[in-house]
């Protein structure tokens, strides 16, 4: 038994294996030691000699329960099964590693998340060019999610390699053996990486074994040529480590979609996390991310869709307006989107049942679920009759009813199906007479039983008498001992018990042969039948999976629409140029968090008028930094293909955008550092372009004041003349305002604030022109700290200010060395002195802006602030 362990711990590599012996799994050795600490098993040892194996175990029903727990500790784990019925087993039984479990290639639904994809991705490099430097390589990374059946492969540079990895969130990647360093710094804590050996990356092989799986005689049709070698190699290598681990044939692996990076918006890892996309920055979490906050769809699969579409925002104006009219439709028909919502409501999550079915682990309950799913598709067909927009028209026509299949799953399986086929009951009453007739015959033989019983209740006397039944004697009669004198010498004793002993009679056994086998053999024709339907199932997997895109498709386009209408959003208008126009404006997470009615709407327009580099000054906590991502926000909704939180807004398409938060600014990521930030601005710098969009929040903050200006100041520059791109940078450096006057695209906007009985109160309005101070005094008496130092801090500030201007101004002088010309003036007049601050307030208003009120309340904190300057 030990070398059968043995044999099977060698099959399963560095797995922890859970060993089935009898109705127990063991673990053994180290193996033993690790379920002990992770599964709170107790420890034993088998062989209690000298060289006793530690050992740990647990009946066999509990596997899931602790399967997943040692997989969300980040162990891989195999099963090793009996893979015949102990009974026919002649000496040892055999057994066998049927699946090997990884966070990467789970079909469990205990152990996923239902509304994320899973994903497993594998990475190789790949020399194109002659040279050995960086550019000559190019990274095919292939991704598959099992539990669903998705499988896409594209080639990149290594620069995009890390966004990528970023996007998919992988829970496992696959490197050739000994190359771990092609993911270094790119997968988080809880991504498993896993080296696989390098022939299952190699071209020819990898060619071989993705023509068999999808039987056909070359690759040409998938449409990845254009990514060369690199993406053929990896997804090789992850299909065959998916099917070395779930030794199936893995039907719903169907096609093989190339990804390609040029038909979708770049976006950086960084911006990626700064915008809280599918995560928040704190806490990590989807709840409270733009993802998690605008999702209204009914199921997994819409979520998860979603899930995709936002990671992917599109760049053709065709392609979104394509999913607009769909969402447009199902926006206005409010008839069709509440029958949309009562089927979305009904249907189970057919991607992942279907990955069940194609390696071998579906339920009986799954194939119900399957059954009642498809039950719904002709009124769903029906619904959508009469749509207009030609998207949802094409889902009507390509949905599949699949009629055939539905009914023989109907015929065959039980209403209320069990979760296993461990104690039968799924096939329906009526679908098989051959299971009918085993059942009723053992059913029969329970009665008798129960029967015999009280005749022997009644002949002996003992109305205590009972019949009952255990493995190792099968049915028995049972009796006190207070009782024994009184049984009929033809009872043969098989046990005595402490109080009680236990009887056959040959009547009994006879009786028990027929239970018995009955029931055996309705429980094997039960799973032959059960086996059947699955392969049904199977067989249909393209037609079912195709439904299945389709239902994940219209709870997505439902939810967008159901969103628009919640939240009154508008469908954006989009264009070929660099246009940026939105009237009132939402941020979409706090649109939906805060109450209704309390979050201030904001215009935003960038062109030649009003500028296309803005940069917004205020005060701590006016609501820059929401401001900005708003409109990073809006664009990316438009671009794929949703509806957006505002009056109106018209998009020129965005080819890539970019979000930066200044070191300081970032706390949460604990390592940031003024490294990162300038790191991360200059990938910007680099990779921008004319369609790019870039909102930048505080950068420069991470170092002096001096570096940190000169820095901004020089960023903004080249961001206007070098790229020309649409760009909004939040500062608190009122010094950049100055910009204004000497470039023609920068324009100033600020947020309003009131200052109201001594206080300033926020406006959270952006409007035109710079910020007249920072307010930070103002912001640390709001915040309780003590007059004294806040009117301290009053005086040290003025002191500064008129201090290091004189310094300045010195400095600026001897300076003025290469730059333009104009600049030199600019930089005379960066620090100039300034004129009375009431003076700039004014001169900073816009008063089309203003409301009366507001109006009347600036006139009294004026006037009050004139008073205190009399006073002081
Ligand atoms: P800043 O970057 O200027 O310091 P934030 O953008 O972080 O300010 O905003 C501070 C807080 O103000 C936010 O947490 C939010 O609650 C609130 N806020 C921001 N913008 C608005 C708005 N337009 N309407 C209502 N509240 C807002
Ligand atoms: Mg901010």
């Amino acid at each position: 038994m030990m070398r059968q362990y043995e044999a099977a711990k060698q099959a399963s590599g560095d797995a922890v294996l859970l060993f089935r012996m009898g109705d127990f799994y063991e673990l053994f050795h180290e193996d033993a030691r690790t379920a002990a600490k992770v599964l709170g098993l107790t420890l034993t040892s088998r062989d209690k000699s000298a060289n006793a194996i530690p050992m740990a175990g647990f009946p066999y029903h509990q596997l899931d329960g602790y399967l997943a727990k040692l997989v969300k500790q980040g162990f891989r784990v195999a099963v090793c099964e009996q893979i015949e019925n102990p009974k026919d087993a002649k000496g040892l039984v055999k057994r066998e590693v049927t699946q090997i479990v990884s966070p990467g290639t789970i079909t469990d639904q205990e152990l996923l998340d239902p509304s994320q994809n899973n994903y497993l991705v594998s990475v190789l490099r790949y020399q194109q060019g002659k040279t050995k430097d960086e550019s000559s390589y190019r990274y095919g990374v292939a991704w598959a999610d099992s539990s669903t059946g998705r499988f896409c492969a594209t080639a990149v540079a290594q620069h995009q390699l890390l966004d990528l990895l970023a996007r998919l969130n992988a829970s496992e990647v696959l490197v050739p053996q000994g190359q771990p360093e092609l993911v270094e710094g790119a997968l988080s804590r809880n991504t498993m990486r896993t080296e696989r050996p390098r022939w299952s990356f190699a071209i020819a092989a990898a060619t071989d074994l993705l023509k068999k799986q999808f039987k056909v005689a070359v690759l040409d049709g998938f449409g990845l040529e254009e990514f060369g070698p690199a993406a053929i190699g990896a997804a090789g290598a992850l299909l065959e480590y998916l099917k070395e681990t779930q030794k199936s044939t893995l039907l719903h692996f169907d096609r093989l979609q190339p990804y390609r990076q040029s038909q979708f918006v770049e976006i950086d890892a960084a911006t990626w996390r700064s915008l809280e996309i599918s995560r928040t920055i704190r806490g990590g979490a989807r709840e409270g991310s733009l993802l998690g906050v605008i999702d209204r769809s009914l199921t997994p699969m819409g979520s998860r869709l979603l899930g995709e579409w936002l990671s992917n925002p599109l760049t053709q104006i065709q392609a979104i307006e394509h999913r607009l009219d769909a969402v447009a439709e199902l926006f206005r028909n409010q008839k069709l989107r509440s029958g949309l919502r009562d089927y979305l409501k009904q249907v189970y999550d057919l991607q992942r049942l279907l990955a069940r079915v194609s390696v071998g682990r579906s339920s009986p309950r799954d194939l119900g679920c399957i059954e009642k799913t498809l039950s719904h598709l002709p009124e769903l067909k029906k619904l959508l009759t009469g749509c207009h927009s030609p998207w949802l028209v094409q889902l009507e026509l390509d949905l599949d009813p699949c009629t055939e299949l539905k009914s023989q799953l109907a015929s065959a399986l039980a209403d209320a199906c069990p979760p296993t086929t461990k104690d039968g009951g799924f096939i329906k009453r009526g679908y098989s007479p051959e299971l009918d007739d085993l059942r009723s015959l053992a059913a029969g033989g329970k009665q008798w039983i129960a029967k015999y019983q009280q005749t022997i209740c009644q002949q002996t006397g003992i109305p205590s008498l009972k019949i009952g039944y255990n493995k190792v004697f099968g049915y028995y009669l049972e009796t006190t001992n207070t009782h024994r004198d009184k049984l009929p010498p033809e009872f043969i004793r098989k046990q005595t018990l402490k109080n009680a002993e236990r009887f056959i009679t040959p009547e009994l056994k006879a009786y028990e042969e027929k239970v018995l086998s009955a029931d055996g053999q309705a429980d094997e024709l039960e799973l032959q039948l059960f086996e059947r339907l699955r392969e049904l199932v199977r067989a249909a997997t393209a037609r079912l999976k195709s439904n299945a895109d389709i239902i994940a498709t219209l709870d997505c386009l439902y939810g967008l629409a159901q969103l628009a209408s919640e939240q009154s959003y508008c469908r954006p208008q989009l264009f070929e140029d660099s246009v940026l126009s939105i009237v009132d404006g939402r941020h979409p997470v706090l649109d939906v968090v805060e109450p209704l009615g309390a979050f201030v709407p904001n215009d935003t327009t960038i062109d030649d008028d009003a500028g296309i580099l803005h940069l917004i000054t205020g005060p701590n906590m006016a609501g820059k930094s929401t401001y900005i991502r708003q409109v990073a926000l809006i664009a990316l909704m438009a671009q794929i293909g949703s509806f957006v939180p505002a009056k109106s807004a018209s998009v020129g398409i965005v080819d890539k955008i970019f979000a930066r938060v200044g070191a300081s600014d970032e706390l949460s990521r604990g390592h940031s550092t003024f490294m990162v930030e300038m790191t991360e601005t200059a990938r910007i710098l680099n990779t921008a372009t004319p369609r790019s969009l870039v909102i930048l929040d505080e950068i420069g903050r991470g170092t002096s004041t001096y570096d940190g200006v000169s820095l901004a100041w020089a960023i903004v520059e080249y961001l206007h003349d070098q790229i020309g791109c649409r760009t909004l940078f939040a500062t608190h450096y009122h010094e950049l305002t100055e910009l204004e006057t000497d470039f023609t695209g920068v324009c100033n906007y600020n947020v309003a604030v009131t200052e109201w009985d001594e206080k300033i109160v926020f406006l959270h309005k952006i409007v035109r022109g710079s910020a007249d101070k920072s307010y930070g005094i103002h912001v640390a008496k709001l915040a309780g700290v003590p007059n004294w130092v806040n009117q301290r801090a009053q005086q040290i500030l003025e002191k500064l200010e008129s201090t290091t201007q004189r310094e300045q101004q010195r400095e600026n002088l001897k300076a003025a060395g290469p730059a333009k010309s104009s600049r030199s003036e600019i930089q005379l007049t960066l620090f100039g002195s300034p004129s009375h601050p009431l003076v700039e307030k004014i001169k900073a208003l816009d008063a089309n802006q203003l409301t009366p009120m507001t109006a009347l309340q600036m006139l009294h904190a004026w006037k009050d602030e004139l008073q205190d300057e009399s006073d002081g």
